[in-house]
């Protein structure tokens, strides 16, 4: 079964990078669709890993990064979905 909901917004929600209405919009989808619920899991296992980044590194300025940001977490989700096609 798939899911109408795009990665990109699922990446976002697990990085908290989305509009407060958007999250709790969100929200309410992963706890009710396990599909998600899955994606977002392994989303946020890669930004676990992203955390072993230097300090420096994430200490920046993000107010102006997220499309950036999305844009890295969604390549990191994309990589784990080998089944994706
Ligand atoms: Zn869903």
């Amino acid at each position: 079964m798939r899911c109408e909901r795009e990665i990109t917004e699922l990446a976002a929600y697990a990085m908290a990078a989305l509009d407060p209405t958007e999250t709790v919009l969100i929200d309410r989808h992963v706890r009710e669709c396990p599909v998600c619920a899955v994606d977002v899991d392994g989303i946020r296992t890669t930004l676990a890993a992203v955390r072993r980044l230097p300090a420096e590194e994430l200490l920046g300025n993000w107010s102006g990064r997220l499309a950036e940001l999305r844009e890295a977490a969604v390549r990191a989700a994309l990589a784990q979905r080998p089944d994706q096609g």
